[in-house]
């Protein structure tokens, strides 16, 4: 995480928007929205504002936003939580990943299994935690992992199996039979399941179906998911972990000494936000999906191959066909090149793999209409 001179390394996010504010170009590397979430959600938060919230929230988050995450997971997955002890409010999906992650490894020989490639954070928690990360490689173009490669990766050693799903970088939604693979290996060797649900929502299929509904899964998931995509706010970082009580309040003990609390009056207008009528959370994965579909086929007529995401916001392309043969190369130029910016996989995958992700490059598809007409109009001109 430091370089041998003592500086820290950005993370390739921050690299990557410097380099898009440095050339000016249109950044499809970070992902962000262009646009604000739902006025209500946004005027909660001023309303609270107005009203006092500003002082330290309750450890486990306001009583009201722990209520409106059980109504929503019963709503959506008809999941029963007890607000009261199933449910923790944390800084983000980053903090909850961070505190399930420090709560559960014991020492240097638990080995956390995590799909490749995968969210920078998860890479750097496991290292923080003195733990050994073991990855199961999610290959071009489906990114659905192998399960015999899977059940290779998992043994009495494991503490945690680790789940993005929807995924991020590879867009991949997980079919039936890995999650239940993932729940069966679980329970054979004792181990907890950790998901990462931040694009729950942002599906473009079938509806998502989380873990912890599985037969078998309960007792052992700790669940993850936060407001930042649901609701286009990524910066007021409110995110939870649900499961059941006892994992949950060994999450706590850790997280109640990295942030202790955040975000007392982001935390009601994320509360707002998940009581919206089920209209509104149909309405945002069909307009990512038209997103998606209008970013693939500027990619395809720039000249790329292109794997078609279920979820989440983001597109992978292979810059093969242009005659890439080194993605982070290629994303270093495209910028002057093109007037684009975008993330090279390599940045997600461990170095002994990164050759097998070599050419391919992660383009975000969640900016306005106009923003991904532009970045096609300039991809195709530079081809
Ligand atoms: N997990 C994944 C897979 C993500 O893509 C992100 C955000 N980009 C996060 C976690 C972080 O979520 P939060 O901003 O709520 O901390
Ligand atoms: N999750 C976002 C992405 O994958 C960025 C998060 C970050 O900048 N750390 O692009």
């Amino acid at each position: 995480l430091v370089g041998s001179d003592g500086s820290v390394y950005p993370t390739i996010f921050a690299e990557m928007s410097a380099l898009a504010a440095r050339t000016g170009a249109i950044n499809l590397g970070q992902g962000f929205p262009d646009e604000d979430g739902p006025a209500e959600v946004l005027e909660a938060a001023r309303a609270a504002i107005a009203n006092g919230v500003n002082q330290y929230p309750p450890g486990r988050g306001i009583p009201d936003l722990l209520e409106a995450i059980a109504e929503h997971q019963e709503r959506f997955y008809g999941v029963l939580l007890d607000p009261g002890r199933d449910v923790l409010v944390t800084a983000g999906a980053t903090e909850g990943l961070a505190a399930a992650l420090l709560a559960l490894i014991d020492g240097p020989d638990d080995e956390i299994v995590v799909f490749e490639p995968y969210y920078d954070s998860y890479a750097a928690v496991v290292a923080l935690a003195g733990a050994r990360l073991v990855t199961v490689p999610l290959r071009w173009p489906d990114f659905q992992p192998d399960l015999s490669e899977l059940r290779g990766a998992v043994t009495d050693r494991t503490r945690v199996i680790l789940v993005n799903d929807p995924h991020n970088p590879t867009g991949a939604v997980f079919t039936a039979e890995v999650r239940a693979e993932v729940v069966r290996l679980a329970e054979q060797h004792d181990a907890v399941i950790v998901t990462d649900e931040v694009y729950e929502h942002l599906v473009f299929d079938e509806p998502h179906v989380p873990i912890s509904t599985m037969p078998g899964a309960w007792d052992r998931t700790l669940s993850i998911s936060s407001g930042g995509k649901t609701f286009s706010a990524t910066g007021w970082k409110i995110g939870w972990v649900t499961g059941p009580a006892d994992l949950v309040d060994a999450v706590l003990a850790v997280k109640q000494f990295l942030t202790y609390v955040n975000g007392s009056a982001f935390q009601p207008a994320i509360a707002t936000g998940l009581r919206l009528p089920d209209a509104f959370f149909r309405s945002i994965g069909q307009s990512l999906k038209a997103k998606r579909d209008l970013l693939g086929a500027g990619l395809l007529a720039a000249g790329f191959d292109v794997s078609t995401p279920a979820g989440s916001y983001f597109t992978v392309a292979d810059a093969r066909p242009l005659g890439a043969t080194d993605a982070g190369a290629f994303c270093r130029e495209l910028p002057h090149r093109a007037g684009v910016v975008a993330i090279p996989m390599t940045a997600f995958a461990t170095p002994a793999r990164r050759a097998e992700y070599a050419t391919l490059v992660r383009f975000a598809a969640c900016k306005r209409v106009e923003v991904l007409e532009e970045a096609a109009s300039r991809l195709a001109a530079a081809h």
